[in-house]
């Protein structure tokens, strides 16, 4: 049960799922920090730092970067942010990950979330997404809800990640289900699992995460 001792949200699902729909919505109705290690890596290469150089070249063909120089840069966050409540969105990826994490984590309360898709309805919504520069606010190509004139509602323009090309898009799968999908099993054995059925629109899988979360 989620209550005021939760103090960390691990929200689980393949590329395209509509985690990063979902978090958002999450972090601000339960007033916690939204984590996306995607986001914060893509910052990384806006800036043109070391590390951004670094991952690009793992994210430009889908794969994961390593798991030393995300636990550091989640670690990092951690530390900065010690008394908030945190969303986890794009992190753990891996068992690694995920045994890092509770190194970090002791005495946070955790729920973890998984929304579940099929792969075709994931590789649609993916060719389809379009994220803003500005806030990263995500919209879908194919709903009558996108902005005709491709800005976002704070002015940013909307853009396709590099990510969510078809080609690159078949690789983050098979990597989702190689590296990402054992954590399922990891955390169901921790017993603080809850499975979400992602289909349908944003609001029905919204409906379905505030009754996981209850
Ligand atoms: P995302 O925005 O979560 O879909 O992440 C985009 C890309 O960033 C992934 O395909 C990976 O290359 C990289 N990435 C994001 N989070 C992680 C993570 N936790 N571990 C490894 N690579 C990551």
């Amino acid at each position: 049960m989620f209550d005021e001792k939760v103090k960390l949200v691990i929200l689980l699902g393949a590329p395209g799922a509509g985690k990063g729909t979902q978090a958002e919505r999450i972090a601000a109705k339960y007033n916690l920090k939204h984590l996306s290690t995607g986001d914060l890596l893509r910052a990384e290469i806006e800036n043109s730092t070391e590390l951004g150089k670094s991952a690009q070249a793992y994210m430009n063909v889908g794969k994961l970067v390593p798991d030393d120089v995300i636990l550091k840069m989640v670690e990092t966050y951690f530390s900065r942010h010690a008394d908030c409540g945190i969303l986890l969105d794009g992190f753990p990826r891996t068992i690694a990950q995920a045994e890092g994490l509770a190194r970090f984590t002791v005495g946070r309360n955790i729920l973890t979330l998984s929304i579940d898709v099929e792969a075709d309805a994931v590789i649609e919504r993916l060719s389809s997404r379009r994220s803003c520069k500005v806030c990263k606010k995500i919209y879908n190509l194919a709903l009558p809800t996108y902005p005709p004139d491709e800005r976002c509602e704070c002015g940013g323009e909307l853009y396709q990640r590099d990510d969510d090309k078809p080609e690159t898009i078949r690789n983050r799968l098979a990597v989702y289900d190689a590296q990402t999908m054992p954590l399922i099993e990891f955390y169901r054995n921790q017993g603080f699992l809850h499975r979400i059925p992602g289909s349908g629109s944003p609001d029905d899988v919204w409906t379905k995460v505030q009754g996981a979360i209850g």
